[in-house]
């Protein structure tokens, strides 16, 4: 047994020399700054805590801040812990915050307030943002001369939407500015393997090709060379569902993707594949849109028989098994001789 050298109690154990209640005789068991400032990002609202942003409401941000500025005595640890935030005006809080700690085995508990002030700030990826900050630029450019509209606002669509879903996960990844420039459209970016994946999904797509090029731009402050790196995807000028010329053969193009593409003879109606490489032989008869459509005035078996688009003479196609005619189909014409498009 053991006694307390100040007030003389005897104590199964004693903390230098003194009985738990000597002990914590005018201790701070917590303590907090007399205020606390909040960072939050004007342009998203996002708060600073700790290091990092985060997007919560603000009596959840106001007391995290507070939390985060509180200290314990030393040799103690948490047990528990509450606050609650008071609003005295929308900028200002007080902060009450009560904790539970176990010192040397001892439950102890103390009450501390401070003040929380909301300053305004810009976050990292804000700010970038609103700097016109860009890694990388994605240049999405076509086989032809001129980049045909729609598949530049669909190509665009494409890339929109694979940077909304990256960046559901990661604020750092964003758009910086879209601009149309002479033969297709550049893309800048704010990260490197953005570009490099936007790339990678285009190019598997459209069966595109793809080149990189880096650029010197600077060096950080620790004497690292800093490189922006340039993605090119060329986008074939052949679409699926366009009539192509395929080893001297008229075909429509069925599927594309990164391993090549398929193609539907028009002839026979056989189906074969075409390899990445043998992509580019590949010559545009008429284009997808360019098809016309042709009335069906009759149906038995493997044939119909439809109104010719231009000279409105009787014609009989030969259909594919198992093809469903409907009021029009689409037909191409070849030599002067009309084949449907299935
Ligand atoms: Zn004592
Ligand atoms: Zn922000």
């Amino acid at each position: 047994m053991n006694f307390c050298v100040k007030c003389g109690r005897d104590c199964e154990e004693s903390l230098e020399g003194m009985c738990i209640d000597c002990w914590l005789d005018g201790r701070r068991l917590t303590t907090l700054p007399h205020h606390v400032d909040l960072k939050v990002c004007t342009n998203c609202g996002e708060y600073c805590i700790g290091e990092r942003w985060f997007r919560t409401d603000t009596e959840d941000a106001v007391i995290k801040a507070a939390l985060g500025a509180r200290g314990i005595i030393r040799d103690a640890s948490y047990v528990d812990q509450s606050a609650s935030a008071e609003e005295n005006d929308p900028r200002v809080y007080t902060v009450s915050v009560w904790t539970e700690l176990d010192v040397m085995g001892h439950r102890v508990e103390d009450k501390a307030t401070t003040i929380v002030r909301i300053k305004n700030s810009v976050c990292k990826p804000c700010s970038r943002k609103l700097g016109s900050y860009y890694t990388s630029i994605l240049q999405i450019r076509s086989g032809a001369k001129e980049l045909d509209p729609a598949l530049r606002d669909e190509a665009l669509a494409m890339v929109v939407e694979s940077v909304e879903r990256q960046a559901a996960n990661n604020k750092q990844l964003f758009i910086t500015k879209a601009e149309a420039v002479p033969g297709g459209v550049d893309v800048y970016l704010s990260s490197i393997s953005l570009g490099k994946s936007l790339a990678k999904e285009l190019s598997e797509e459209y069966c595109a090709e793809t080149k990189e090029s880096p650029k010197l731009v600077g060096q950080t402050s620790d004497g690292q060379d800093m490189y922006r790196l340039t993605y090119l995807v060329r986008l074939p000028e052949y679409h699926v569902g366009d009539v192509v010329v395929c080893e001297g053969r008229h075909c429509k193009l069925t599927s594309v993707s990164g391993i090549g593409g398929r193609v539907l003879d028009l002839l026979n109606f056989r189906e074969r594949a075409v390899r990445r490489a043998d992509m580019e032989d590949l010559r545009i008869y008429a284009k997808r849109s360019d098809l016309m459509d042709a009335t069906v005035i009759d149906r038995s078996g493997s044939e119909i028989q439809v109104l010719h688009p231009s000279n409105y003479s009787t014609v009989d196609l030969k259909v594919p098994e198992g093809f469903e005619a409907g009021e029009t189909v689409k037909v191409v014409s070849i030599d002067d001789v009309l084949y449907l498009v299935p």
